[in-house]
């Protein structure tokens, strides 16, 4: 994890931003709560996670430690309830009915629900986010719902070479929405493979899994 935040650091300098203007969201998915436990004593608060099953086994396990998880896979109508009283981000929501669904089940004991809207960045036909051009649309739904609180945008780029340019897009679209009045902060992208080209695109939150945890055994990638 310190080789992660080295190179974050690295990269935030690089790009003559502030040292804390991204942070680490470590993403524990297919790993064990022993390993989220460790990753805790050495410092970290903010695990991610996507399949909803196995990270409500490891919250229960992790009950005694004051951890904030995130989810960050997709989410299909009959999960949003316990999303929504389990999580404090959502960084992959696409859609109108799944936020709806999220604002009615969020405990009114909680803070509002963190949320970020997943972009299909590079138009891939077969992956989730929403495209681009509906972004303002949704965005501007999601701030007419209680119990949520929008923050930005967030997306997994095609798997080319180069992801550099796919990210300085979410940036534009980020700063579209704004321009249109949508005062959000947050640019959830990079992972362990290209961090770097997403910091130097203004991303803020950085997720990053196997190159703190090890490779993952061969579970599908959502
Ligand atoms: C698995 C996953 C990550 C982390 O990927 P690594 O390559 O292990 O760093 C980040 N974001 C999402 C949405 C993921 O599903």
């Amino acid at each position: 994890m310190q080789a992660v935040k080295c190179r974050i650091l690295h990269a935030l300098d690089e790009a003559g931003r502030a040292p804390d203007a991204a942070w680490l969201l470590v993403v524990s998915k297919t790993f064990s709560a022993e390993a989220i436990r460790a990753a805790w004593q050495a410092g970290q608060l903010c695990f991610g996670e996507s399949y909803l099953q196995e990270a409500l086994a490891k919250i229960a396990d992790l009950q005694d430690l004051p951890l904030e998880w995130h989810f960050i896979g997709p989410i299909q109508s009959n999960k949003t309830q316990a999303v929504a009283a389990h999580f404090s981000w959502v960084h992959s929501v696409d859609r109108a009915k799944i936020a709806d669904r999220l604002a009615a089940a969020r405990p009114d004991a909680l803070p509002p629900l963190q949320v970020c809207i997943e972009v299909n960045i590079s138009g891939e036909a077969s992956k989730g986010g929403v495209m681009p051009q509906d972004a303002l649309a949704l965005a501007r739904h999601i701030q007419t719902l209680p119990r949520l609180q929008l923050r930005g945008l967030m997306t997994i780029p095609a798997p080319t070479c180069d992801a550099r340019p796919q990210f300085g897009q979410l940036r534009a679209l980020l700063q579209q929405l704004n321009a249109s009045g949508c005062n959000l902060d947050t640019l959830s992208m990079g992972m362990s493979d290209d961090l770097e080209s997403a910091i130097l695109e203004g991303a803020t939150i950085v997720r990053v899994g196997s190159a703190i945890f090890g490779a993952r055994a061969s579970k599908i990638q959502p």
